[in-house]
């Protein structure tokens, strides 16, 4: 009898799972049937790209360029992504705080061309340099800063030309690429240039950089990077505002771009196009498109709503990221003339630990101080100025209280999986993904953190998906 009833009980669970599960199905689909929306809110496209910071704008401006028709998705007020550009109200000079300059490459100098933005070299001088525990407040007497030190960490990155411009890792994997960081350092005796190779590797926060894959370190501190630090190859626009670029990019999309924006749900079938149901200021609009282009961090939360399929969700769930913010400061206190670096006085190589920042730097506008903060989980914005003024006020035993200007969250930063999973194939396997159920990839999680170089990845994939 007992077994009976529980039986029953069994039944009309599943059943009422069932009846559920039938009537959110019918609900997600009709999210998708044109008859429910108005025209105006149907776009026809020929493909959707998902975020508009550096790839997903370079990419719809690129698309258009090819004679296809776009739309642009992105959830924040403005494009751009990385890059944060702050006005200052009294005297109108723009600031960049967020990314700085630009690798000296064609692709990135066509692009700014094509918007007639005038670039030059990128290089800040003028003040001297502060080292001190910000732990602490403690100077740290004799120490040096020395970007020479690091073509030895060039020669080793030079013996894997490829990893420039692809995940295409040597066959079998070498050990050195996937021992942890601060072994390759002792192993290559780049022990005198650690230290400043911390204070480039901004963002890279979890792991802690000597517990970092070193092949996870080499694609940001890429050659890309090097030939910028080392060689000064690099540009900035000569106005000192790099959200020119995205400004002109946002005029030019026009109504083809969506912001504050998200997709809400997805299908996508095996062939024959994508829809997407979209959130916007506007209301709900339904998008119709050949292909799909995404950029954003490939998160499972992120793109959870994309109707994922499990060998998309097992490739996406291995990601993790690093915790990383940036803001800018003024009534500090400071003298003028210097930037200050994070050193630990008492931790190996004096690289400091997180949370916690790595630099305040003085601007182009005199007495506003940019910083970059770093850390292992999410912070609120409110929990990492109470920090920085902390350390203000330690730096420069003034009593005066920091003014905070602009902060912006890079969170979530640098996606990058285990030694584990690279060995297994993992980019592979993320690159079998391009063309799948016609949606394709750009963006930081697949290539770089380089802005040319993603440009190029880019550049160099659009023909693919609209062939
Ligand atoms: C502080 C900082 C400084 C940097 N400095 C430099 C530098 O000087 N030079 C350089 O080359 N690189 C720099 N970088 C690296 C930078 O990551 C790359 O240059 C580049 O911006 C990455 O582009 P992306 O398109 O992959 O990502 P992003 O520019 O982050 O673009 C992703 C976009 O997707 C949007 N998005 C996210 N989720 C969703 C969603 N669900 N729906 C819709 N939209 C979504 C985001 O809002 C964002 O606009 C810097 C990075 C940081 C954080």
């Amino acid at each position: 009898m007992k077994l009976l009833a529980v039986f029953l009980l069994y039944a009309s669970i599943r059943e009422a799972i069932a009846v559920t599960t039938n009537r959110e199905q019918r609900r997600d689909t009709a999210a998708f049937d044109p008859s429910r929306y108005d025209s105006s809110d149907i776009i026809y496209r020929d493909v959707a790209v998902i975020g508009g910071g550096s790839t997903g704008t370079y990419g719809a401006i690129k698309l258009r360029d090819m004679g296809k028709s776009v739309v642009l998705v992105e959830k924040e007020q403005v494009l751009g992504g990385h890059e944060n550009t702050y006005i200052d109200p009294t005297t109108g000079t723009p600031i960049d705080f967020g990314v700085q300059a630009y690798w000296n490459i064609p692709v990135v100098t066509d692009f700014f061309a094509r918007f007639n933005i005038s670039i030059g070299p990128y290089g800040f001088s003028g003040y001297s340099t502060t080292f001190a525990d910000f732990t602490t407040g403690q100077t740290i007497p004799n120490f040096t800063l020395n970007y020479n030190l690091l073509t030895a960490y060039n020669d080793q990155l030079n013996k894997y030309p490829d990893l420039s411009w692809s995940w295409n890792l040597p066959s079998p994997i070498p050990d050195d690429l996937l021992m942890p960081f601060g072994q390759f350092i002792e192993k290559y005796s780049l022990q005198d240039s650690a230290y400043a190779l911390w204070t480039i590797t901004g963002g890279v926060t979890n792991p802690f950089l000597l517990d970092q894959v070193t092949v996870n370190v080499m694609k940001w501190l890429d050659h890309a990077y090097m030939d910028e630090t080392i060689n000064g190859n690099a540009v900035t626009t000569t106005k000192h505002d790099n959200g020119e670029l995205y400004v002109k990019a946002l005029a030019e999309l026009g109504s083809d771009a969506l912001l504050s924006s998200t997709v809400t749900a997805a299908q996508r079938p095996e062939e024959g196009g994508v829809s997407l149901v979209v959130s916007t200021p506007k209301g709900d609009k339904l998008i119709v498109a050949s292909k799909l282009l995404i950029t954003i961090p490939l998160l499972v939360g992120n793109m959870k709503p994309f109707d994922v399929d499990d060998t998309e969700e097992n490739l996406f769930k291995k990601f993790h990221y690093s915790c990383y913010y940036v803001g800018l400061v003024n009534n500090t206190g400071f003298p003028g003339g210097y930037r200050y670096l994070n050193a630990a006085a008492n931790d190996t190589y004096n690289i400091p630990h997180f949370p916690g920042l790595y630099f305040i730097n003085p601007t182009i506008e005199k007495g506003i101080y940019l910083y970059w903060y770093g850390s292992l989980t999410d912070l609120t914005q409110e929990e990492i100025e109470s920090d920085v003024a902390t350390v203000i006020h330690r730096l420069s035993n003034s009593t005066q209280e920091p003014n905070f200007l602009a902060f912006a969250s890079h969170t979530p930063f640098k996606l990058e999986v285990t030694a584990d999973d690279i060995t297994n194939g993992f980019y592979d396997q993320l690159y079998a993904l391009q063309g799948h159920r016609d949606t394709w990839y750009t963006g930081a999680a697949m290539i770089s953190h380089n802005a040319g170089v993603l440009w190029n990845f880019t550049q160099a994939l659009l023909p693919r998906i609209v062939a």
